[in-house]
């Protein structure tokens, strides 16, 4: 049944510019390249949430040190 990922992925599409996305499957995200946003998949569902993805950074840099 392997239409249903197809299906599943071609629902995936970014909800803020409807540009495709990319799947990551080390991060388990769901890349935008176009926002530079990745959404999260928690247990196989993706959360197309603006407020739960989080930035994409340049790859070349490190994470950010955490506030205080
Ligand atoms: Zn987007």
């Amino acid at each position: 049944m392997s239409t249903m990922d197809t299906r599943l992925m071609a629902l995936l599409v970014c909800p803020i510019c409807k540009g495709p996305l990319t799947h990551d499957h080390e991060a388990h995200e769901l890349h935008c390249a176009a926002d530079r946003l990745a959404f999260p998949i928690h247990d196989g569902i993706a959360v197309m949430l603006e407020a739960e993805a989080r930035a994409i950074e340049d790859p070349a840099s490190q994470p950010p040190p955490l506030a205080e």
